[in-house]
């Protein structure tokens, strides 16, 4: 029979660690953004040892029961996991997620994990491949579903290898894995030749070394593109190994890095790549400010990987919410830019004074209408014979130029400044790339043509 609901609800369960000796075991699903009193629980702390299966089934009946009626729970209403699927009244489990450590061997700058010690180190008490097993002998446990990890890095449970190989062995249809890639697992690359849809993402977040580093604090960047390569050429479905990519402020929140990533996740020979932006600005009110950043730089993010003939997963849950603000503020975004000026002397003032006076615009009025900003320089008075000229310094010769032109386009604003082109100036470059800028450049200047072929539309002539 069809019914309008949702797979984890029917037969799934949900090992979750939830302190440093116990789990949680719910019989849903992995979606831990929703509050934590909307997740139904099964087993509050669970310590090893029996499950009581009859009570699980009798907590699933009643959900199961309710959803038939078309009583769902507020996280699950508009969750794209309830679905029009054939449903069945049995009790058996066929979805199987498993977050059974918090354990990592990274310590990603946006991670909650990372800052925790107990968290980062914690060991892992319980072993479920026995429970499973058990399962399996009671016919409890169906591979008709799907096998699911969280973590965590789940290659890191000492389980997981024979875990990952009971699932295949018994034919699963579907395993996820998200995984740092550090840690190249034997027993996902047996899955990646035999199962059907084998999704791993591979969270890369940069494009060389050295931001690498800087985003997950060691040195790995080599061996996780190896890990990208080989699961791609192990996968009966190319597409189903992901290159993922998380922007976070100030790090890798530029078109450098996105271009280096997109050519060396092509290089690894992976299809499909996934582009987020870090849970803060999704979820924090006081990030709008940094939404329209974030929206240039998913678009550019998707034209460079539609360029390079790839595709881009559309489905991560932050992406989702940022195009959701961007639909609902479309006119808004259209209509950005007031035609009032205001003019910064970048020489007068320190870069904090200027961010202050920045984010006080936005604070009075809104992230919305903004005036366009007049960046300029100190002038000086030279004698030419017997004339005084006023001359204006070079803009970009200004120690703090390249900041103030960053925080302009990271705050959203449209900018204007006027250069002589004698230097090539990065800051300018990314500006004409990603954001709104009016160039006012020198013909004569040595880069004016390169410029002007960046983005003919920003740049005019003096
Ligand atoms: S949040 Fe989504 S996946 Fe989780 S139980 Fe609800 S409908 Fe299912």
């Amino acid at each position: 029979m069809k019914l309008k609901t949702c797979r984890f609800i029917e037969h799934g369960i949900y090992f979750k660690q939830l302190a440093e000796d116990s789990l949680t075991v719910k019989h849903c699903c992995n979606m831990d953004a929703l509050p934590e009193n909307e997740q139904p629980h099964l087993i509050e702390t669970y310590k090893g040892g029996e499950i009581d299966w009859e009570k699980l089934f009798e907590e699933k009946r009643k959900d199961r029961e309710k959803f038939a009626r078309g009583e769902y729970y507020d996280s699950c209403k508009n969750c794209w996991e309830l679905q029009e699927i054939e449903a069945d009244k049995e009790d058996y489990i066929s979805h199987v997620t498993l977050a059974h450590i918090t354990k990592c061997n990274s310590r990603c700058v946006y991670c909650g994990i990372g800052k925790d010690e107990t968290l980062h180190n914690s060991p892992q008490k319980y072993r479920l491949l026995p429970l499973l097993k058990e399962m399996k002998e009671k016919n409890l446990l169906r591979f008709t579903g799907s096998l699911r990890y969280m973590g965590g890095e789940p290659t890191l449970l000492h389980d997981f290898e024979e875990i990952t190989d009971m699932f295949v062995e018994n034919n699963i249809p579907e395993i996820y894995l998200p995984t740092s890639g550090i840690k190249l697992s034997k027993a996902m690359l047996r899955a990646c030749a035999k199962v059907p849809i084998c999704n791993i993402f591979i969270s890369v977040d940069s494009g060389c070394e050295e931001t690498y580093k800087k985003i997950k604090g060691l040195n790995a960047y080599k061996a996780v593109m190896n890990s990208l390569k080989q699961y791609a050429d192990a996968n009966i479905m190319r597409e189903h190994v992901i290159s993922k990519f998380i922007a976070v402020l100030d790090i890798n929140d530029n078109t450098e890095e996105l271009d280096k990533w997109i050519a060396e996740s092509k290089k690894a020979g992976v299809v499909m790549l996934a582009f987020d932006i870090e849970y803060s600005y999704a979820n924090n009110v006081e990030n709008e400010k940094y939404m329209k950043h974030l929206i240039n730089l998913k678009n550019y993010a998707d034209k460079q990987i539609t360029l390079a003939g790839l595709n881009r997963d559309p489905y991560l849950p932050y992406i989702q919410k940022l195009q959701c603000f961007e639909q609902e503020n479309k006119e808004k975004l259209e209509n950005d830019t007031s035609s009032e000026i205001i003019n910064i002397d970048i020489s007068r003032q320190t870069k904090q004074q200027i961010e202050e006076q920045l984010l006080n615009i936005i604070k009075e009025k809104s992230i919305w209408n903004k005036p366009i900003i007049n960046l300029t320089t100190e002038k000086f008075n030279k004698k030419i014979l017997f004339f005084n000229v006023k001359y204006e310094k070079e803009i970009t010769e200004e120690k703090q130029f390249d900041e103030i032109l960053s925080l302009c386009r990271k705050l959203g604003f449209k900018t204007k400044l006027k250069t002589n082109a004698n230097n090539f100036n990065k800051s300018i470059k990314e500006s004409l790339k990603l954001s709104d800028i009016e160039l006012l450049v020198n013909r004569k200047g040595n880069f004016a043509k390169q410029y002007f072929e960046l983005d003919n539309k920003k740049v005019r002539f003096f």
